[in-house]
């Protein structure tokens, strides 16, 4: 059972090390990081802040793991057995890893006990990939050759993660990595360290060999930039901000290692006249709302269909004001604290610049006078597709509502940002649907849905959205090297003939 707020906050701050080669230590120069809870403002957490020093043991660690350990040699067999008894570990842990993501995060417990279990299915899911992994033959080459292609796993991967979902996103990318037969060193962002910690734990008791997985509390000029840069780490597997994820692309290029970025979205959600009105209204809701907006994937846009632009913007305004912000150690709480000061200044500053640029605040938009830090649902009307609200990714609860007239009009609006991670169609007309997904540039499109995910459908965007896809049946690929083998069978005709 979850326990109560009052039991939660009462408890002393978790406190973590740096999991380096098997073991934990304190960093090699004393430095602890400190998170405070954004929505109680405690210290929730005490952590050893890794430095250069320890960030170059780690890929070491997990260097000689690669090179000489058992990991990467074992079978897919035995490599999927501890992923599922990893999996079954993090179901056993679910409410002691959701509680600590919601303090570190300020999402409401309910839904980080949704993620981890979701988590949990990834782990299981990866398990089942260990043993699909393979590559091709060629038997089609003449008498004298055979190609074999292998799949190898690519090496050393340096994990880098935010804080909106950490624990969902490290098991989007780590599971599949070991699967590869890859190590790692794993980096969580600095204001959601706890939960990777606990899957350290975890990885070590269900038998992950020492210096397989290395986890590092850290800043991001710190320990990101060292393990981007440095040549012992063969890729990057990065989820974050788009301006940063340039940065990682730019820095990891004196090295050329393989990237796969997973960035950020400004995610329309097409609302066609002849759709069903409620379940959209309820979805561009729950679309921006969840996670207090701080989703890649959040609608943050609503493109809405000239006939009933209106109506359908004063419905969502309704529904907005019933959404229950709070609390969310608290049961019933929907939307819960934003995660960081940097954040909350960046959601207030954007409403602003959209009031400036003349649009209407039709519901909330300041930061909400309690202990915490929370900013009220808020609704933008009157928005112009080249106002920066419309354009710029807000990642809070700040919806903006805008009107097309066709579905020309509707596809060039969804295409009109840098952005192509997600976008949804609410229509009844099937041919509507399938018109407007097949144009829009995004890596995900939801008909007549919003915000779903399964381990088997892949994940990634277009454009400023990323690089790669992650999830389905080719996550493992991606964590992987190809290597031909070019066999002669027979004698060999000799190039040089004597004169
Ligand atoms: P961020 O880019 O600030 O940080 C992400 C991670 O990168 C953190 O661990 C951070 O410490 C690290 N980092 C910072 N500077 C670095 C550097 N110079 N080198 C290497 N690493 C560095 O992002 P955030 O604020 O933690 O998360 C919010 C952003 O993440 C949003 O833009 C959101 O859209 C994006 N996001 C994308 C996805 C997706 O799958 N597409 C999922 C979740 C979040």
């Amino acid at each position: 059972m979850t326990p109560s707020s009052h039991e939660v906050l009462a408890k002393p701050p978790f406190r973590g090390k740096l999991l380096i080669d098997g073991a934990w230590h304190e960093a090699a120069d004393g430095q602890t990081l400190e998170r405070r809870s954004p929505a109680h403002d405690r210290v929730v957490g005490i952590y050893a802040q890794a430095g250069v020093a320890d960030t170059e043991r780690a890929i070491a660690a997990a260097r000689r793991a690669f090179d000489r350990g058992p990991w990467p040699r074992m079978k897919g067999a035995e490599r999927a057995r501890v992923l599922r008894a990893v999996a079954e570990a993090i179901l056993l842990r679910k409410h002691e890893i959701a509680t600590l993501e919601a303090l570190e995060n300020g999402k409401p417990v309910a839904q980080a006990l949704a993620e981890v279990e979701g988590a949990a299915d990834l782990w299981h899911y990866a398990a089942s990939l260990a043993r699909q992994l393979h590559g091709e033959s060629y038997n089609t080459l003449g008498e004298a050759t055979l190609g074999v292609v292998l799949r190898e796993p690519i090496g050393v991967v340096g994990v880098i993660t935010p804080w909106n979902f950490p624990f969902l996103i490290v098991s989007q990318k780590l599971p599949f990595a070991l699967a590869a037969g890859c190590t790692a060193v794993v980096k969580p962002s600095e204001f959601t360290s706890g939960t990777t910690l606990l899957l350290g734990e975890i990885l070590q008791a269900a038998g992950v060999p020492a210096g397989v997985v290395n986890i590092l509390v850290g800043l991001g000029a710190v320990v990101g930039e060292t393990l981007v840069t440095h040549a012992e780490v063969d890729m990057i597997s990065f989820t974050g901000s788009t301006a940063v994820g340039k940065q990682a692309v730019a820095k990891s290029a004196a090295t050329l290692k393989k990237v796969s970025m997973e960035l950020g979205g400004k995610n329309p959600q097409i609302v066609f006249a002849d759709c069903d009105f409620d379940a959209a209204v309820d979805a561009a809701v729950y679309g921006i709302y969840f996670n207090a907006g701080q989703c890649c994937n959040s609608g943050s846009r609503v493109l809405v269909q000239e006939s009933i632009a209106e109506r359908f913007a004063a419905a969502v305004v309704e529904r907005s004001k019933d959404i229950v912000v709070g609390d969310p150690l608290v049961a019933g709480t929907q939307v819960g604290a934003i995660t960081t000061e940097k954040q909350l200044a960046t959601i207030l500053s954007h409403i602003e610049a959209a009031r400036r640029a003349g649009a209407t605040i039709a519901l909330g938009g300041s930061r909400m006078d309690r202990e915490g830090m929370y900013v009220e649902p808020t609704v933008v009307t009157g928005v112009e597709p080249d106002m920066a609200i419309a354009r710029e990714e807000v990642f809070g609860p700040v919806l903006s509502v805008l009107s097309f007239k066709d579905l020309d009009d509707a596809v060039t609006l969804a295409n009109s940002t840098l952005y192509g991670l997600s976008a949804a169609v609410w229509s009844n007309d099937f041919s509507t649907c399938l018109q407007a997904a097949r144009r829009i540039r995004a890596g995900t499109v939801w008909v007549n849905t919003f915000l779903e995910g399964h381990a088997e459908l892949p994940f990634g965007g277009y454009r400023e959205s990323g690089i790669g896809r992650e999830l389905g049946r080719f996550a493992t690929e991606d964590y992987t090297e190809t290597k031909t083998l070019h066999m002669h069978l027979g004698a060999r005709t000799d190039w040089y003939v004597p004169q």
